[in-house]
């Protein structure tokens, strides 16, 4: 197994040029007087498509050689990477399937279908969507490109710390919200090349701690579907290359409870006057409770990635409500 190397994402970074937005770096005098920190804020709920997995997709697809474009992308998701995978197949000029459950959330299939993917539904309940996928796959001739475990798309994620960390000079702290790993590994290539010293932190939602298991256990931990708000970071298992650089690059991982992650949705609202997905208040959670627990220095200066913003308006109103 070959893991990706911050060239990777170098490589990558030229790749997205001119098709990625370069987001926003924010900060928030509030938030820094109330955890004594400096926050950079890396919003990645303002890149295509609303989230950072714009960048993973976009590189593996514009990796493709002749025979792969002509024959396009495969992927089954029912999140954010469905709408990466899709929206970059367009741009590029091929074709993409994406496999989702039949009962996904019908904005959700009108999103994928409005960035020009075929769409195939199966029944989650009866049907193996990894057995279809691979079987259409092999149909078609089409590439299928995974939401997490895969060198092109860990380098691609990992362009949005290297954004970060160019802007924002050396970091101290970095808190990078984990599901399948992707984005935390990606985040550590780069943080480990750019600020050596910088301690980096991937964060789990409490319910789905699978990550923080498997780096105890020295193994990939694997655990049921986790309930959890945070619905990006429902994975149930880090992948191969994920793993192995998160053992090796990452400080540790550590957990956001459902009620932080609101917290964090009505701060960003609030404060910052941005919609935040609850995913995508993990790291910013872990953050808050590290300062509030007197580990974080004073005034060190802290990396947040904001992952993503794609969250249906009325949900986002209730899970407000009940915070
Ligand atoms: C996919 C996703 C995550 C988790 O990313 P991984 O690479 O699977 O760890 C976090 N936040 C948002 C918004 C996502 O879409």
């Amino acid at each position: 197994m070959q893991l990706p190397t911050y060239d990777d994402v170098k490589a990558a970074s030229a790749r997205l040029e001119g098709h990625a937005h370069r987001t926003p770096v924010l900060r928030s005098a509030t938030a820094d007087t109330r955890w004594g920190a400096q926050f950079f804020f890396k919003c990645e709920n303002f890149q295509r498509m609303g989230a950072f997995k714009f960048r993973g997709a976009f590189n593996a697809l514009a990796r493709f050689d002749a025979a792969q474009r002509r024959a396009g992308a495969i992927a089954f998701s029912s999140g954010n990477h469905a709408q990466a995978v899709a929206l970059s197949a367009r741009l590029l000029g091929m074709p993409a399937v994406i496999v989702m459950p039949q009962d996904a959330p019908a904005a959700k299939l009108a999103a994928t279908r409005e960035y020009g993917a075929e769409v195939v539904l199966y029944d989650r309940f009866t049907e193996d969507r990894e057995a279809i996928t691979r079987q259409l796959a092999a149909e078609r001739g089409m590439t299928l490109i995974p939401p997490y475990d895969h060198p092109d798309v860990i380098a691609g994620q990992g362009t949005a710390a290297k954004e970060l960390i160019e802007e924002a000079g050396a970091l101290d702290y970095l808190y990078v919200c984990c599901g399948g790993g992707g984005l935390t590994s990606g985040s550590a290539l780069a943080a480990r090349a750019l600020a050596p010293e910088c301690k980096i932190y991937g964060v789990e939602p409490e319910a789905g701690n699978d990550g923080q298991q498997s780096l105890r256990a020295g193994r990939i931990v694997r655990i049921d579907t986790p309930q959890t708000i945070a619905d990006g970071a429902q994975t149930q298992y880090l992948g191969n290359y994920t793993f192995a650089i998160i053992r090796r690059d990452v400080d540790d991982i550590v957990t956001a409870t459902d009620a932080q992650l609101v917290a964090g949705m009505r701060f960003f609202a609030e404060r910052m006057k941005m919609v935040v997905e609850p995913t995508g208040c993990l790291a910013f959670a872990a953050a808050c409770a590290a300062s509030e627990a007197q580990t974080l220095p004073k005034n060190a200066r802290v990396g947040v990635i904001v992952s993503g913003g794609n969250v249906d308006l009325a949900r986002y109103a209730a899970l407000l409500a009940t915070g």
